[in-house]
């Protein structure tokens, strides 16, 4: 009954009607929409892709197979976190006996030249991956025409018109600037991955993902960091614990924290630019970074001609099996603006190519789905935040919390705790959050995520043995309530 409503009543697998050149196009050659083009090809349907031509910055008109994540998101980002860690390490590594005699230089140019490296190979195979599947690939500007029809501009003005069965949008999302005088003079994260010289001085603002990842980075390779954001604390939606933690991480770090603030204006001077905050602050920079959030790539694919809505932030408006207004057309990843995450849209794209090409529709879960933010040290969650768990809760809420110094603090006397929570219903016992902030914290969560998937109590995870010693084993060793939370108010502070 489900499938005829979806796929207009084909039994199962693609049909390669012949009235279409293609069974399925995909705009846009993301994680989200590789995904889904390589699935749909093995269960059958014939097609084809379009991406804009590579570049490491993005625009209207440029991009790259591989998209955000490969290109100019986690990939080099994470490049780069592995690079500014080894600064803190190397003063750490002191204390464990190193003899560090010489001046120790940390040389961007290289990491650069190494990530670009790194992500045009990724480029290569990505392209090589698409071909392999028997995706036929196209470069240049997606466009839709009708419920059926796609152009594609490609770059020297020549357009290509086919028609397909079904089309999918996949197009991600671009970072966003905000509207205020001398705008012009900053960069957005894209940028930030790129720049020829490493800056001595940055202002970013922001709070979120990339504002606190980047201010990590680039305190890493030894700039000085202002960080100024409008919440009292940073990553606004996490567990509030958890971003004090963040918080006193980044000053601790030595990073320049300016809560409750946010930027006015800014103006090129001779000596880098003048920074201007809302409490008439004055900051000169080498460079400034808007992590001012991103915002969904629609502007200039015709979906209002055809008919396909799009929210109040441009988002496209999709059902629960990421179907559009328009039954042919389909749109997963940033581009719906549901859960930002690449692993994320590669979950929406395989779960579109079931649902249309392998006659199975099927759902994303989004229960449960871990996440990290990775600045240094790393903070990973999964499953619900203290608050998220007491504003839902019917009864008790448990919560469990351990800070403690990690054991290679002890030698380096780096004073930085590592804190871990678990949000724990009282009536089932079920663990419904975890969360740590501290080094290895994605590798830890995702392990947890698995657990908190299957529904694991507390009571399963005191059961389970600890490895020794890791931080890791905190989490099956949290015995004593830190708190109770019931109807709203704190009962118990032990
Ligand atoms: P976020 O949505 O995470 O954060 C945006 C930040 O910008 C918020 O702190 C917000 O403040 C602030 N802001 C927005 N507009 C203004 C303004 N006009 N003036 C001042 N501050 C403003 O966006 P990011 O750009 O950091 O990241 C985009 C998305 O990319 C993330 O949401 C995430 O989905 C994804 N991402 C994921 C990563 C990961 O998984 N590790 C890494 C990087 C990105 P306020 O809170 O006050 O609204």
């Amino acid at each position: 009954m489900a499938r005829k409503m979806l796929i207009d009543g084909e039994a199962n697998k693609a049909t390669n009607d012949e009235r279409y050149d293609f069974d399925l196009f995909v705009i846009g050659a993301g994680s989200g929409g590789v995904r889904a083009s390589r699935f749909s090809t093995q269960f059958g349907a014939k097609v084809g892709m379009c991406e804009l031509p590579f570049h490491p910055v993005s625009s209207e008109v440029l991009g790259g197979v591989g998209g955000t994540c490969v290109l100019r998101g986690c990939v080099p980002k994470k490049i780069c976190v592995y690079g500014a860690s080894f600064g803190p390490e190397l003063e750490d590594a002191r204390s464990f006996g190193w003899e560090l005699n010489e001046n120790v230089d940390f040389n961007w140019k290289k990491l650069l030249q190494k990530k670009t490296e790194e992500i045009v190979r990724l480029n290569g195979i990505y392209k090589r991956m698409l071909a392999n599947a028997g995706v036929k690939l196209f470069e240049g500007e997606g466009k839709v025409v009708g419920p059926n029809e796609v152009e594609v501009t490609q770059l020297d003005g020549t357009k290509l018109s086919y028609s397909t069965k079904h089309i999918l949008i996949a197009t991600g999302s671009r970072a966003q600037r905000p509207p205020i005088p001398g705008q012009e003079l900053g960069i957005t994260s894209d940028e930030a991955l790129s720049l020829e010289e490493l800056p001595k001085s940055v202002v970013i603002l922001g709070g979120g993902y990339i504002a606190v990842e980047f201010a990590s980075i680039w305190r890493g390779m030894g700039a000085t960091v202002n960080l100024c954001f409008r919440k009292e604390l940073p990553l606004r939606g996490f567990d509030d614990e958890m971003r004090a933690v963040v918080a006193r991480n980044l000053e601790g770090r030595g990073i320049h924290v300016h809560a409750q603030t946010t930027l006015s204006e800014l103006v090129k001077t001779d000596n880098g630019i003048k920074v201007r905050t809302d409490h008439g602050e004055e900051i000169m920079a080498d460079a400034v970074l808007f992590a001012t959030g991103r915002a969904p790539n629609t502007k200039r694919l015709n979906l209002d001609a055809v008919g396909v809505e799009i929210d109040e932030v441009g988002a496209i408006k999709v059902d629960e099996y990421s179907r559009t207004t328009i039954p042919s057309i389909w749109a997963i990843g940033d581009v719906t603006n549901r859960m930002n995450l690449t692993p994320v849209a590669l979950m929406e794209g395989s779960l579109f190519a079931k649902t249309v090409f392998g006659g199975e529709p099927s759902k994303p879960d989004y229960n449960n789905i871990p996440y990290a933010v990775f600045c240094i040290p790393p903070l990973s969650v999964v499953g619900l935040s203290e608050e998220q768990a007491v504003e839902q809760a019917k009864g008790d809420i448990h919560v469990y919390t351990s800070s403690f110094n990690p054991m290679k603090n002890t030698i380096s006397g780096r004073q930085e705790k590592t804190v871990m929570k678990l949000v724990v219903d009282g009536a089932t016992d079920k663990v419904l959050g975890a969360s740590m902030c501290g080094p290895d914290a994605p590798e830890i969560i995702q392990g947890i995520a698995v657990a908190l998937k299957c529904g694991a109590t507390k009571a399963q995870f005191d059961s389970t043995v600890g490895i020794h010693p890791s931080a890791a084993e905190e989490f099956v060793t949290m015995r004593s309530v830190t708190r109770t939370i019931s109807c709203g108010k704190p009962r118990t502070n032990l």
